[in-house]
């Protein structure tokens, strides 16, 4: 099949969470599997620092967008380790930008101008996409443009249109008066009436009320999101399509996040060979300025450091595990001020037992999950979540709250059968997450046990390879002829 991806993340080229991941990874398992696989997204200033081997693939072309005439050009490369091409909007005015994502007045600009794009360079190359994949609110706008006005297009006659969900937390609500600035005044009927009428308009709610199908990235959370109190206001949207949404469940990319070959790691490691995890907790210990004691539990946490990640919970639980507990904690991430406070404060009160990286780092995220014992998750809520299921491949069991992706890929470890892979807890508060830690702290004292649900985690299946079928076969009843 020909498939068009198009993502405002991409790994390693541009990332801030779990989209990056796998914007880089769901493209490669496709190509692997034998598909016609083509990835679009932005030009990012940050994409021009790093140190990709970029090529120019297409001159400049002008797209107007209501009043607003933009000059764009194309850039080709692959995702590295692959023949995967990638082709970037190139398009200054609008990328060429500190961030990934702003605050700016024309963000919607920004992003209407990604879908364009993609769809433009399919007509320069002449590819007739059976599906176009889009990803969250930014690209959003395609199925109904498609539907629209580019359905003179033969190009497309073919195509049908899949929109996955990472997080409906996000769903890219501007003012109805941009309407006019996305090119899609023609097709203003199809957008959400009574939104209209309130004076928003949303990506998201118009790439759900229009793509062929919908999918979210865990079973559990496709359930979720259909409920009022996880659906952000889209829960009756969801409802409404529930014939097409399906959840389907990440993968890992395991080139990259894989203990026996991380690139980001100097020692390697397995389930049935683990002395390179003990030399990535030493690593780790110099790298964090931690005092390093074998047999005393580290605790890692990598992670945004916002609302949906439930830290919250930390603020009374983590200073009493601290005073009367034998652990270290190590934490990596930046966010919102109030968590960027409490971790830097925590780390200044108890500076041998806690340290707090307030950045960017994908060597540091990977060390962390190589170098602990153990991994702090609880996320509000969490449509899949990827740095579980890294920590179960890493032999660092994770402690998350049961919620979203977490319930489909952590079980609560039973010491008695030896059976399950983390810890869960299920109610969120302050009560729940110190049950949860205090039982994962008695676990670590009895080594048997310990060696038992490492094991379990290390040896389970992650691999895009399997998840990719689900893609595949729900393509397949989308594209006309091609279900056999
Ligand atoms: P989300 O997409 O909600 O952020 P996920 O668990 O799905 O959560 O994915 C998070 C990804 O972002 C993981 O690859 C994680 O390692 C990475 N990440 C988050 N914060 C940082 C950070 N400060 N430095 C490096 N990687 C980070």
């Amino acid at each position: 099949m020909k498939i068009l991806f198009i993502s405002s993340e991409v790994a390693p080229f541009a990332k801030t969470g779990g989209l990056g991941d796998v914007g880089g990874a769901l493209p490669r398992a496709l190509r692997a599997a034998g598909h016609d696989v083509r990835v679009v997204l932005p030009f990012y200033a940050r994409v021009a620092e790093g140190n990709f081997d970029i090529q120019r693939a297409f001159g400049s072309l002008e797209h107007r967008l209501g009043p607003h005439r933009l000059s764009f050009s194309t850039l080709e490369s692959t995702i590295p380790g692959t023949d995967v091409p990638v082709y970037f909007v190139h398009c200054p005015t609008l990328y060429g930008r500190r961030g990934i994502y702003t605050q700016d007045a024309d963000e919607h600009l920004r992003f209407a101008m990604l879908g364009w794009g993609a769809l433009r360079i399919a007509q320069q190359l002449r590819f007739a996409p059976d599906i176009v994949h889009v990803n969250d609110w930014q690209s959003a706008l395609v199925p109904v443009t498609l539907r629209s006005v580019l359905a003179w297009d033969r190009l497309f006659e073919q195509t049908r249109t899949v929109l996955t969900l990472h997080n409906v937390g996000h769903q890219g609500t501007f003012g109805a008066h941009v309407l006019p600035e996305l090119g899609l005044e023609a097709a203003r009927d199809l957008f959400h009436q009574d939104q209209l009428a309130q004076g928003k308009l949303s990506f998201l709610l118009t790439g759900i009320l229009h793509a062929n199908a919908i999918t979210t990235v865990s079973p559990t959370y496709a359930k979720e999101i259909t409920t009022p109190e996880h659906g952000v206001g889209l829960d009756g949207f969801l409802r409404g399509r529930s014939d097409v949404l399906f959840g389907i469940l990440n993968g890992i990319d395991d080139e990259v996040w894989n203990p026996r070959r991380d690139p980001y790691l100097r020692h390697h490691f397995s389930a049935g060979a683990l002395a390179g995890k003990l030399r990535c907790s030493l690593e780790l210990s110099e790298a964090t300025g931690l005092p390093h004691r074998p047999g005393v539990p580290r605790i890692g946490i990598v992670s945004r450091l916002t609302w949906q990640k439930g830290l919250d919970l930390c603020f009374s639980v983590l200073p009493r595990l601290l005073a009367r507990r034998d652990v270290q904690l190590v934490v990596l991430g930046s966010g919102e001020p109030k968590y960027e406070d409490f971790f830097a404060r925590l780390a200044r009160a108890a500076p041998r037992q806690v340290a707090f990286a307030n950045k960017f780092s994908e060597p540091l995220a990977h060390l962390i999950e190589a170098g602990s014992d153990m991994f702090l998750m609880p996320s509000r809520y969490e449509p899949c979540g990827l740095n579980q299921m890294y920590s179960l491949a890493y032999g660092t069991p994770p402690i998350v709250h049961a919620t979203g992706g977490l319930v489909d890929t952590v079980r609560l470890f039973d010491r008695r059968t030896g059976r399950g892979n983390g810890f869960v807890f299920e109610h969120f508060d302050e009560h729940g997450l110190w049950w949860a830690l205090d039982y994962a702290l008695s676990c670590f004292e009895d080594r048997a046990a310990w060696s038992r649900l490492v094991h379990n985690g290390m040896t389970e299946d992650f691999s895009w390879s399997h998840r990719v079928r689900e893609y595949v076969d729900l393509y397949r009843k989308l594209v006309p002829g091609a279900s056999s």
